[in-house]
């Protein structure tokens, strides 16, 4: 099949956009350790506002994208239930959100098997994330070639509307628009087209290495501050995070990618803006400066960590949510799995 020659953007639609107050919200995080301040704020906090303004709204921990880079059994059992108690932790209302575990919804996996059989390879070669983690990888396993497509599965099995995604992903999301698209002219109107809702951190970076994204599975320590980071932490990690040899805090993320960096995580952290930000950085220098971003970051993590901390010690509880999830997301994925084989011709 070939792909349309040009492949728009959600953002060149807004007005087919669905609002708040209609659509269904679809979304999804690797339980691959917990989340940092990155997947926080470039995410989790534009989740935990989504659920008050949509009707219907999944969350999804996606252990199938996980094992597309090696995992220890035992470590992913408990990275899942992890990555459920963070999800809480940082403000998702199950009574609000479905909070569910994608690879206990088998459905995911087959309509993903039926959306490769459209897919064809140079659209998968072209994408920028396989270019960069295959070259890291010496080449990488099939399943991180095709997950592009398992994460169109995703999303079109609850005939999702609205995909909060990171800025890295919106490639991901063209492609999930051109399957609806593809299976809707092949099979008949089923799908309709996901928009990405993209937050306004675009990126946070490594301390460690400010040309690089901040990530969970980055093995540098003092890389990433995680949610469950104690106050002693986070001022040690932003006390080490490279900067440059000028020392007025000013900010440049192309040029100052470091420096920057924090002014970017001081704002969104103190819920003021850059500018307003540079402000209370007059007269100091980024030593100085680091003790006002570790305040900002201690101050927004510490109700998270004490809540992380509780629902961590009732494993059984967050057992029987994720079950309870798992069964509400099934309800709604059968019946249009059912749909997508009857076009198909399977019955
Ligand atoms: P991994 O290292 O396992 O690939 P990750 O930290 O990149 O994990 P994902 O689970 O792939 O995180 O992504 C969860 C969500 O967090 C996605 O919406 C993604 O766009 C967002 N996200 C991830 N890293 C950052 C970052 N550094 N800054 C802003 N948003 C991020």
């Amino acid at each position: 099949l070939k792909p349309p020659k040009r492949f728009f953007c959600a953002a060149e639609f807004p007005e087919k956009k669905n609002p708040p107050g209609s659509g269904r919200v679809f979304s999804g995080i690797q339980p691959t350790g917990v989340p940092h301040i990155g997947n926080y704020l470039g995410a989790l906090e534009n989740w935990v506002a989504l659920q008050n303004q949509y009707p219907s709204v999944l969350y999804s921990i996606v252990d199938l994208h996980s094992i597309t880079q090696p995992q220890d059994p035992n470590q992913l059992r408990n990275n899942i239930l992890d990555m459920a108690a963070s999800l809480l932790a940082c403000g998702i209302n199950p009574e609000k959100a479905i909070l569910f575990q994608q690879s206990q919804v088998p459905e995911h996996a087959e309509l993903s098997w039926i959306l490769c059989c459209l897919t064809s390879m140079p659209r998968l070669r072209q994408l920028p994330q396989w270019k960069m983690k295959s070259k890291q990888k010496n080449e990488g396993c099939v399943g991180l070639f095709t997950y592009p497509v398992l994460q169109a599965a995703d999303i079109l099995l609850y005939k999702s509307t609205n995909v909060p995604v990171g800025e890295d992903q919106v490639q991901h999301l063209d492609l999930a628009q051109d399957l609806a698209r593809i299976f809707n002219n092949k099979y008949g109107d089923l799908f309709p087209q996901p928009h990405a809702l993209l937050s306004s951190i675009k990126r946070v970076k490594s301390l460690h290495d400010p040309s690089a994204k901040m990530s969970k599975s980055d093995p540098h320590v003092m890389a990433t501050i995680s949610i469950a980071d104690t106050p002693d932490d986070i001022a040690l990690k932003i006390r080490r995070a490279v900067t440059d040899f000028t020392s007025e805090v000013t900010f440049n993320p192309k040029t100052r990618p470091g420096v920057s960096n924090l002014v970017t995580i001081h704002a969104a952290m103190a819920s003021i803006s850059v500018e307003e930000a540079l402000l209370q950085a007059e007269g100091l220098d980024t030593g100085a400066y680091k003790t006002l971003v570790s305040e900002a970051v201690i101050q927004k993590l510490t109700p998270i960590r004490e809540e992380l901390h509780r629902l961590r010690s009732d494993r059984a509880h967050l057992e029987a949510l994720l079950a309870q999830g798992n069964r509400r997301a099934r309800e709604l994925a059968a019946p249009v799995l059912a749909e997508v084989r009857h076009r198909v011709g399977f019955c």
